[in-house]
């Protein structure tokens, strides 16, 4: 769970649901163009700087599918639509869906909506957060995210599970949720994406990491000006698409698999219990699952402190 949106545009009312669009606009969630050989996958709701909910999410999955089977298609782009590549969960946006049941597709965890408690939350974010992250990472062609201003809290996730990441001047990173009391969001890569000692600066602080920074540590491959990031990255995916798609497939699975044995997977399985306890005893202990910080709660805090980790 993340902060996600300005709080302006208001949280309260609940659109109707549809799968394909936005609550707010008519457009849809994801776009998907392909020129050449490179799809490119643009998450959609700019108003919402691009806050991820579950029709984004499936409409996410629709697009890497076609993605995958698409024989045309060498890589994948993701991309986010406006000034922001993705501000997190959809914690309070007129389009949030949380309570909305969706044909599952990462696992065979039943649906959350008529379930209660801990086992709601896990049931959920098993499916949507995590299982979703995990079956994207295994897309068998190499996916580069094309990153600009935000990319918080769960929009982390969507950048960590591509290959490769192009960042723009402009973009940040930055995972506050400790300041709801979890440590963390729910795919939790941070110690194989960064070094530990900076992932825990990065949680203990929730500071913004800039481009430039992340760039130093090894997370993101690329920094570029912000009007040269879509053509950057559509170069660098031209270049690797003229590899042979086996020999693609096969190298990025054989990386995937050793970020694995250096543990990513148990890694992101046992944290996720440890991210379910600090929900559950949130709900035993305060307001709501997420510590009593709803939107505007999280912009005042880290409007008052303002820190920014280089
Ligand atoms: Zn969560």
């Amino acid at each position: 769970m993340a902060p996600d949106h300005d709080p302006d545009h208001g949280s309260d009312h609940d659109a109707e649901h549809d799968p394909d669009h936005d609550g707010a606009s008519r457009d849809p969630v994801v776009r998907y163009e392909r020129r050449g050989p490179v799809a490119t996958v643009t998450m959609n709701r700019p108003e919402y700087r691009n806050a991820q909910n579950s029709a984004m999410t499936y409409a996410l999955d629709d697009a890497f599918r076609a993605a995958a089977d698409d024989d045309e298609v060498k890589v994948v782009v993701l991309a986010g639509a406006g000034g922001h590549f993705s501000a997190g969960h959809d914690i309070g946006s007129p389009g949030r869906d949380a309570d909305v049941p969706f044909a599952r597709r990462a696992g065979l965890w039943w649906d959350h909506c008529d379930k209660a408690g801990a086992e709601r939350r896990f049931a959920r974010e098993s499916e949507v957060y995590l299982g979703m992250c995990r079956r994207w990472r295994e897309l068998p062609k190499p996916m580069i995210a094309s990153v600009q201003g935000a990319c918080v809290a769960g929009g982390l996730m969507l950048a960590w599970v591509c290959d490769l990441i192009v960042a723009s001047e402009d973009a940040f990173f930055a995972d506050p949720v400790v300041r709801m009391g979890i440590p963390g969001v729910e795919y939790f890569a941070h110690p194989w994406v960064m070094p530990p000692r900076v992932a825990k600066e990065f949680l203990f602080t929730g500071d913004r990491m800039s481009a430039r920074r992340a760039h130093e540590v090894g997370m993101v491959n690329r920094v570029v000006a912000r009007d040269r990031l879509a053509s950057h990255t559509e170069e660098l995916a031209d270049r690797v698409a003229q590899m042979p798609r086996m020999g693609l497939a096969l190298a990025k699975r054989a990386v995937n698999q050793a970020e694995d044995l250096q543990g990513l997977h148990s890694g992101l399985d046992s944290v996720f219990g440890l991210h379910h306890l600090a929900h559950a005893h949130n709900a035993e202990t305060a307001a709501d699952p997420l510590g009593g910080m709803d939107v505007a709660a999280m912009k005042a805090r880290a409007a008052g402190r303002g820190g920014t980790h280089r």
